[in-house]
């Protein structure tokens, strides 16, 4: 497997790109380490797909460099470049059977028979198509389809990556689980170099040991799950994850001090942020409903079973704030902000900075 380097990639679909507005990347400078498990995660229409298809090499980007393993690959085709990739939709031969569809890729390499047998037989139990292998694959549900279509994707294990764009979408939810996990375990037996598409803040979190999101044509933070959960680095992160996501509101700051409205919020630490251009972002878990604090006037409680989702209007915005199942929602709700949830972006950048 190879580590991936991705220098200073933009891409434009249109002949003549003229602003920043006409590329679907705009500038993608990043690295997919040796033997990672990354998700690339993000609103539809964001460049998921488009990045994919650059590393993969079904696409060539307007601008940049893409190496692998310190070589420049740019300008090879897929074949040469040595990918395996999955998309949403089943790619397979329905005139041959499952079996077969597993071994083509290995045979057009030139694979020695009994390695194929052996790969093919791993990668069918893998996939719970073993009793399945001698049947035609155009009999075949599209669950199962999908699944060979996966198959493809893992069977080879010579190659330099493994992508996969949303490959779970038409599969049940039941089996999206067990094969998520079994691509969890593979990753960590064998160390494949992983990219996995997917506009799913669970399947992105659940898979992956790095989550790189993106927004509008750009990387916006790369982190673990927990990272991009306690600290955000730009208020879509915050709001994308997270169910609700974070709540953020304009504030004015002075000090360790942030004015919102007619309320004033005491800041931990010495923030770098000082002025009006400010947002605080604050979790709906860091949100706290009781007897002091700022005046709230509660809209809406959706009980959702392990807790309960509080959607209340303060300073004129709507607040999300998240109590357990037995907490109770005060007649004269007021809230306060646990410090340490307490995030601070400069509002034309949308930032971090500090808090
Ligand atoms: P989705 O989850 O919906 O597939 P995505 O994050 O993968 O979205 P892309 O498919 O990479 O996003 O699309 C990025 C941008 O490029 C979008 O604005 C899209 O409309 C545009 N785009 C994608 N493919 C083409 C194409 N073949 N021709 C022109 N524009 C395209």
């Amino acid at each position: 497997m190879a580590r991936i380097d991705l220098n200073h990639i933009r891409h434009a679909y249109g002949a003549n790109p003229k602003s920043d507005k006409d590329y679907a990347l705009r500038e993608v400078h990043h690295s997919f380490d040796d033997g990672g498990a990354y998700a690339l995660l993000g609103p539809s229409g964001c460049g998921k797909t488009t990045l994919l298809n650059i590393i993969s090499g079904l696409l060539h980007a307007s601008h940049g460099q893409l190496l692998f393993d310190g070589k420049d690959v740019t300008r090879l085709s897929t074949q040469e470049r040595n990918i395996a990739q999955v998309f949403q939709f089943p790619v397979i031969y329905d005139t041959m059977t499952v079996y077969d569809n597993l071994a083509f890729p290995l045979r057009n390499r030139g694979v020695a028979e009994a390695d194929v047998d052996r790969k093919v037989r791993e990668t069918l139990d893998m996939i719970d198509l073993a009793s399945w292998a001698k049947r035609k694959a155009r009999g075949l549900t599209a669950d199962q389809k999908q699944k060979i279509s996966l198959g493809r994707g893992l069977v080879r294990s010579d190659v330099n990556a493994i992508l996969f764009d949303e490959p779970l979408t038409v599969i049940d939810p039941h089996m999206k689980w067990v094969l998520r996990s079994q691509l969890k375990q593979l990753h960590r037996r064998f160390g494949y170099t992983m990219i996995y598409v997917t506009h799913d803040q669970t399947e992105a979190l659940t898979f992956a040991e790095k989550v790189v999101v993106m927004y509008d044509g750009e990387i916006v933070q790369i982190g673990t799950p927990a990272e991009l959960f306690e600290r955000p680095k730009h208020t879509f992160v915050g709001y994308f994850i997270g169910s609700p996501g974070m709540n953020v509101m304009p504030v004015s700051v002075e000090g360790n001090r942030a004015r919102l409205g007619g309320q004033v919020i005491d800041l931990p630490g010495s923030p770098k942020a000082e002025g009006n251009e400010i947002e605080l972002g604050i979790r709906p878990e860091y949100v706290r409903l009781g007897a002091a604090g700022m005046p709230v006037t509660v809209r809406k409680v959706e009980d959702i079973g392990r807790h309960k989702v509080v959607r209340a209007s303060l300073e004129g915005r709507e607040i999300a704030a998240i109590l357990g199942e037995d907490d109770q929602v005060p007649a004269d709700a007021r809230v306060t902000f646990d410090p340490a949830g307490i995030n601070l972006y400069d509002k034309s950048w949308r930032v971090e900075m500090g808090a």
